[in-house]
């Protein structure tokens, strides 16, 4: 089968991988349709992130058709289109039963590969899914495969970083970078009470998406976001800052406009080795961190139901639909945000 597959720093190519098989008896394999380009990539790609052997399949993000089953799978067809979160997960360990499913003791990360052991990812014709029974669900009726397809991860991470950061009724929340992940933390925020959103980020197309769905378009390019914060709370900062990019600049960013007793939830992948603020600064303003992976499979029990019964389209935000042999192409322009691209789908 073809595949993108990872090939050093800043370099994915296609290339011919065998076609994967069924394992264990719990597996499926799904040929892909649609499979995200997510910013978690663009870390393994440009080398932040290092560790994964040359030659795995990129991407964790997709909606496919089933059509192989091992034989203890039996809650998942072959024939359905399902929709992935982007680990595995058994759903019945000490971590699954309490709803961290991103953390079960038997999960997997799509498109990890290392020293030869892990998945390899959905950037791919076809894809291998292990505990495909707890892993995998039904694209419902109704819903569209793009958006399913985001609710397999960013719109999933989106709401788990509103919700973990408590968010609710009359908060004001600052949301800290406007790529796809932020992007539904806007539309997550909203959904669960927030009185005022501001939506942060140095990049106009972005900012403009994030005014399309409500929110208070803060530009970095031109502004001091601390300042125009500030000034709209009375010198208090937000009740919430929601950080969806994962470098020291936005933790300074969110401390910086993170009110006393306030609460900082971050989803952006963090991969430096010590935080950019101190725990001097942080007991200065009694600040609760919260941090971590989003457990999308348990929150795509939310988000599924929340789209079917909305006209909510977080779709939109799906600048570009490319083939996988374009795949290269659509890691350039996602990464260097050129041709106004908010998000990339490559469709094998
Ligand atoms: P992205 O790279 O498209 O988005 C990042 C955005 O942040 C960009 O729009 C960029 O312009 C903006 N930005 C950069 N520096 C900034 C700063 N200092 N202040 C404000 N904005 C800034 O990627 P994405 O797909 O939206 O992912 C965002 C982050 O979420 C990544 O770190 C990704 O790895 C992470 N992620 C985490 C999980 C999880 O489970 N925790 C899941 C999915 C993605
Ligand atoms: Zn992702």
């Amino acid at each position: 089968m073809l595949a993108l597959t990872f090939q050093g720093i800043e370099q994915v190519g296609c290339q011919t991988l065998e076609d994967p098989r069924i394992e264990l008896p719990g597996d499926a394999i799904v040929a892909v349709r649609l499979a995200g380009v997510c910013g978690s990539d663009l870390h393994v790609f440009h080398g932040r992130e290092t560790g994964l052997d040359p030659g795995t399949a990129m991407g964790h993000e997709f909606v496919g058709e089933v059509i192989e089953t091992g034989r203890d799978v039996d809650r998942i067809q072959k024939g359905s289109l399902v929709v992935s979160p982007f680990t595995t997960s058994c759903g019945e360990c000490e971590l699954c039963l309490a709803g961290l499913t991103a953390r079960c003791r038997r999960g997997e990360l799509f498109g990890w590969r290392q020293r030869g052991a892990g998945l390899h990812g959905a950037q791919a014709e076809m894809i291998r899914v292990p505990l495909a029974d707890s892993t995998l669900v039904e694209v419902p009726p109704g819903i569209s495969p793009e958006n399913a397809l985001l609710a397999g991860d960013v719109l999933s991470t989106g709401y788990f970083c509103a919700h973990q950061g408590g968010v609710e009724a009359g908060c004001v929340v600052a949301v800290v970078g406007c790529g796809p992940v932020g992007l539904m933390a806007v539309l997550a925020a909203q959904r669960l009470g927030a009185e005022r959103v501001f939506a942060i980020d140095p990049v106009l197309e972005r900012l403009e998406l994030a005014a399309r769905f409500g929110a208070e378009p803060v530009n970095l390019q031109h502004s001091s976001a601390e300042e125009i914060i500030l000034e709209a709370t009375q010198g208090l900062g937000v009740h919430v800052v929601l950080e969806a990019v994962g470098s020291p600049q936005a933790s300074l960013l969110a401390m910086g406009l993170v009110r006393p007793g306030g609460t900082i939830s971050a989803v952006g992948v963090h991969t430096e080795p010590q935080f950019a603020f101190s725990p001097a600064e942080a007991y200065d303003k009694n600040l609760t961190y919260k941090i971590g992976r989003c457990s999308a499979r348990k929150f795509m029990d939310t988000i599924l139901p929340w789209l079917a019964d909305s006209d909510l389209d977080p779709a939109v935000i799906i600048s570009h639909r490319l083939p996988l042999a374009e795949g290269p192409r659509a890691y350039e322009i996602f990464a260097e945000k050129l041709e106004s691209c908010t998000k990339a789908v490559l469709t094998p």
